[in-house]
């Protein structure tokens, strides 16, 4: 299955040098960075983040919402006190409604009412505005109780025409 991604093929250049084997479990840096899975999004190499460093959180669009289970975990269990929230130019997030990806999925299986029932209690968190995407999270994050008190939080977008990030 998957042959075709040629896994431990392409794995084994990156055995040959590896030589981090000793990190402890805990992010070094002790902070994390909540970011989209876009594909022209890699945290590590854009930011600087070494193996052990951080905490990098991915979901489509970058979600603090959808992260915080992750941001619990890496805070209470895992010493972070610093989060970083990085969205970015080009979001697929920017082009469609939670409406419509319900519909979409319904659409396909339009007899099936189990997937009717369960898409619909998924909000898939689009936003409207990138910018205001970002401070939205920010103060998500800043508002909820359950992230640490004295928790560094900022918000921050990535282009990915330029490379560059910024704050929004
Ligand atoms: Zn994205």
């Amino acid at each position: 299955m998957a042959n075709h991604l040629q896994f431990p093929e392409r794995n084994s250049a990156y055995v040959a040098t590896f030589d981090k084997g000793d990190l402890a479990l805990p992010p070094a840096k002790k902070y994390i960075v909540v970011s989209c899975m876009d594909a022209r999004v890699e945290p590590a190499g854009q930011l600087g983040i070494e193996l052990g460093d951080a905490h990098v959180i991915r979901n489509a669009g970058g979600s603090a919402k959808e992260a915080l289970r992750s941001i619990i975990i890496s805070q209470r269990l895992l010493g972070t006190r610093e989060i970083a929230v990085f969205h970015h130019t080009g979001c697929g997030m920017l082009l469609f409604s939670t409406d419509q990806l319900r519909q979409v999925v319904k659409d396909a299986e339009p007899d099936n009412h189990a997937v009717s029932e369960h898409v619909d209690k998924i909000e898939f968190l689009e936003f409207g505005h990138l910018e205001q995407s970002v401070k939205d999270d920010v103060k998500f994050l800043q508002d909820n109780p359950l992230v640490l008190k004295g928790t560094t939080i900022s918000g921050w977008i990535y282009d990915v025409t330029t490379g560059k990030v910024s704050s929004p």
